[in-house]
């Protein structure tokens, strides 16, 4: 029977490549909801091809989605609005499988619905479970949900960790024989700038990864490497691993995805094409497999696979990142909050690249580590880390 699929950021990066392995595969998924918020005219296209039964976009696009719907006779289509409509497709009876592509903790609560609702949820949005670790994961247990990684790091481990290893016991050691998890990095496209170079880097250079085609945020986060912490501390909670079995590696060439070393001696690794629509169908389609656009990987081509250590001095994101999870508590939450603040003011050439992380570690030195056991909490020291980095943004100002 055909699965009915819930995309919340479907105009977004990973949103646009689900949409694409979908129309691949019509005999086996249906679209019932898509997501947008401020693109609104992509939105009315995918609703032209895909024809799903519900939107959702703010509040303040509905009079302009109306138009355009009036115009290209699609008024039959639902529209919903602000969180609580992303809430409502999230949890929606007639939903299956939720991908959850909202950049940032936007996606906080819808991602957390879904994983309540007990669908197949596939996780792409990362700082929903870096803010919700330990919560998103209890729910997941709670509710029987099949939680599935889509970054394409953390599906790489998946698929190399043995088979039901996600039900092992969660203590933070290694289970079933492993030993250590190998996360990989491409260094992003300024592995080689020294300091000084770091801090006269423009936002139009940072979103140009050499490997990956990604939204300007996960860009970012890329460049500064914070993307490689924020994935330290998602592969903790997915895999219930300390952070000290999780060794970064740089890999430029992006061709392996990440690795799981084990007791015996052995290292397996995932490869293949820096494409996202190879984790996408895994997690799609797991425990089976289906069909993609994404090229064989070719072995003679891509000849040479080079690794090195990361530069937490050039690039402290990932050391800092390292810190707040060892802290745990509401750690990552400030991290996660006061990085969305700065990546947004660099965006708009209100700081400087090098001040990214200076922002985060100032932040985190201001907003107190409380307890995090509920999701209540979790949002007020969002918030909190929110107005102290705007404030660090502010007296920052280049
Ligand atoms: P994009 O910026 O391309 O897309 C983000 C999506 O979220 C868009 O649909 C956007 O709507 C929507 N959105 C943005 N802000 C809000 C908000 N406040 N409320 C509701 N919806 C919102 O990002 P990516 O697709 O690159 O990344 C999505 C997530 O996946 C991120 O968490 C990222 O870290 C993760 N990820 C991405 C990878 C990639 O290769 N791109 C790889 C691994 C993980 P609109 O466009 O209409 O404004
Ligand atoms: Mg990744």
């Amino acid at each position: 029977m055909s699965q009915s699929v819930c995309i919340l950021g479907a105009t977004g990066s990973i949103g646009q490549s689900t949409l694409k392995i979908l129309l691949q595969h019509p005999e086996k998924y249906s679209v019932f909801a898509v997501t947008a918020y401020s693109r609104i005219l992509e939105l009315v296209e995918i609703c032209k091809q895909y024809h799903p039964q519900v939107v959702v976009v703010p509040s303040n696009k509905v009079d302009e989605l109306r138009q355009y719907f009036k115009n290209q006779h699609l008024n039959h289509i639902e529209i919903l609005t602000d969180e609580a409509g992303l809430i409502a497709v999230a949890e929606h009876s007639d939903v299956d499988v939720v991908m959850a592509a909202i950049v940032g903790a936007a996606g906080l609560l819808p991602t957390l619905a879904a994983v309540k609702s007990g669908k197949r949820v596939l996780l792409a949005n990362k700082e929903a479970l870096v803010m919700s670790g330990d919560i998103m994961m209890q729910a997941a247990r709670d509710h029987h949900t099949v939680l599935l990684p889509v970054d394409s790091e953390h599906n790489a481990i998946f698929q190399c960790l043995p088979e039901g290893y996600l039900q092992a016991e969660r203590n933070g050691q290694p289970q079933k024989g492993v030993a250590q998890i190998l996360l990989t990095a491409s260094g992003g496209p300024f592995l080689h700038y020294d300091l000084d170079q770091l801090k006269n880097v423009t936002p139009a250079q940072a979103c140009k990864h050499p490997n990956w085609s990604m939204g300007q945020k996960i860009s970012v986060d890329s460049a500064t490497l914070m993307n490689k912490g924020l994935e330290l501390i998602e592969a903790c909670h997915l895999f219930a691993i300390s952070e000290q079995f999780v060794t970064i590696v740089v890999h430029p060439q992006s061709i392996i995805h990440s690795m799981v070393q084990y007791v015996d001696g052995s290292t397996l690794a995932q490869m293949g094409n820096p494409d996202m629509c190879t984790p996408i169908a895994h997690a799609l389609a797991w425990p089976e497999r289906i069909q993609t656009h994404v090229p064989a990987l070719d072995l003679f081509v891509n000849h040479r696979l080079d690794f090195q250590e990361p530069d937490t001095v050039r690039f402290p994101a990932l050391k800092l990142a390292r810190q707040a999870m060892q802290s745990g508590r509401l750690a990552p939450t400030i991290l996660n909050a006061a990085n969305e603040v700065a990546v947004a003011a660099f965006l708009n050439h209100a700081i400087r690249f090098d001040e990214i992380s200076q922002v985060v570690d100032k932040t985190l030195n201001h907003v107190e580590n409380g307890a995090a056991n509920s999701i209540e909490l979790i949002l007020q020291a969002d918030l909190l880390a929110r107005s102290v980095a705007d404030q660090i943004v502010m007296n920052t100002g280049s």
